[in-house]
């Protein structure tokens, strides 16, 4: 199945290093002043209504129920299933193609079809369903055990053997550009055990990405790695935010809770494997040899992609805090799903998966601040002066990834929000 043509070119000026050009057609929900809510596209600077292109009967042959692009989320579209999504995929790079005069020439659909992208709100592209945290970055997971226990025994047993993660919780997921307030919870001066009720004071961004289910399975049925990508619609950049405070305390016996379950960040782009194929790469070693359920189905099921994480303060320039690389997983999106559904869990369409963050091998690709600051003994000095343990009111944190090869480069747009005080 061709996926990528790199050659393409759109009757659309798109900057050389867009995150969008024709090749990457991602989906999202978007919202026109005064307009009603539309499905979209990006291409360059440039958002496509496709309710609209839809309305005046572009997409004619394929079978798509009449308002599937005016819902306030994609899951119907995406329960329409993979042959629907090429096609739709499909159908967009023809219109855009610079050869193709059916939208470009067409003066009446192109001024209610095509937007500025500064000109439209972009909002959350899916009803998330379920939501799953893995821990699946290798380096983090050490860092994070060197720091809360035993840096000769970071790793507990079972890491190396199994994609650990948690039940998330969907309600408090939001879209790029919706800020959140402090967490406040119970917090322990060190080597106390007993707590106070505070904002927290070690409030943390967590790098990740997420996919999102595309195909639902029944209870009791198990996905296999080679199946896994199957059930994908896409991927997005994820925050997950962290209040390290909070989660120092309460996490024992049960794992994380009310630390990570005030906001969790989204990109509005969701991102097709179809636009990740040409930057597959090598998935990284795995000993011991893992259970024969989690073998991988291929070499190359991991994919390239650059991630950067930056902070602008409330004053003065943005700094970039790290580059990571979602190749640097030790576990894959097709093992985390084979694992998630060994014991016959259910999974449903809209339901989001996370990676766990992404640190790479080097300091400076460390995916939070717990890990860049070492739990805020290295605080990180900023342009403006200041320096950061960790964050502070209007601090606004924004994650942006892409992959780039000899060929050509496609984006995620950016994942970002700012911290607001607490309530
Ligand atoms: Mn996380």
């Amino acid at each position: 199945m061709e996926t990528i043509d790199f050659m393409l070119t759109s009757w659309i000026d798109i900057p050389k290093n867009s995150d969008f050009p024709i090749y990457n057609i991602p989906l999202g929900i978007a919202k026109n002043k005064g307009s009603k809510i539309f499905a979209a596209t990006a291409i360059g600077d440039y958002v496509l209504n496709l309710s609209t292109l839809h309305n005046l009967g572009f997409f004619k042959d394929i079978p798509l129920p009449a308002n599937i692009f005016d819902r306030e989320y994609l899951n119907d579209f995406v329960a329409l299933g993979k042959p629907i999504w090429h096609s739709v995929r499909n159908r967009i790079k023809e219109l855009l193609q610079s050869s193709n005069a059916e939208l470009r020439d067409n003066k009446h659909a192109l001024t209610e079809s095509l937007y500025k992208m500064s000109d439209v709100e972009l909002l959350m592209p899916i009803k998330i369903g379920d939501y799953t945290d893995f821990y699946s970055s290798k380096e983090h997971a050490t860092n994070v055990g060197s720091m809360f226990r035993d840096p000769k025994n970071a790793l507990l047993p079972n890491w190396l053997h199994l994609p650990v993660a948690y039940h998330g919780r969907a309600s408090s997921i939001i879209v790029s550009g919706q800020n959140f307030h402090r967490p406040k919870g119970q917090v322990t001066p060190p080597g106390s055990d007993v707590p106070t009720f505070s904002p927290s004071k070690s409030l943390d961004f967590e790098l990740e990405m997420a996919f999102i289910i595309g195909k639902s399975t029944g209870l009791g049925q198990y996905i296999p790695t080679k199946e896994a990508e199957n059930h994908i619609f896409g991927m997005t950049l994820f925050n997950d935010w962290s209040a390290r405070d909070i989660q120092r305390w309460e996490y024992v016996p049960l794992g994380p809770f009310l630390a990570k379950n005030f906001a969790s960040t989204t990109s509005p782009w969701i991102i097709s494997l179809e636009a990740l194929e040409p930057f597959r790469t090598k998935a990284p070693g795995q000993n011991p040899k893992v259970l024969p359920y989690l073998k991988h189905s291929r070499d190359d099921s991991a994919f390239d992609i650059t991630l950067e994480v930056w902070l602008q303060p409330e004053r003065g320039e943005a700094i970039k805090l790290c580059t990571s690389n979602y190749k640097y997983l030790y576990w894959t999106m097709e093992q985390q799903l084979a694992h998630h559904t060994v014991n016959g869990c259910n999974i449903n369409v809209g339901d989001l998966m996370a990676s766990g963050t992404i640190s790479g091998p080097t300091p400076d690709s460390f995916g939070s601040l717990l890990e860049l600051t070492w739990s805020g003994k290295n605080p990180i000095p900023l342009p403006n002066g200041e320096q950061r343990k960790f964050l502070e009111d209007g601090d606004t944190v924004i994650l942006k990834g892409y992959c780039q090869n000899e060929k050509g480069r496609i984006g995620f747009g950016e994942a970002r929000a700012t911290v607001l005080p607490s309530l």
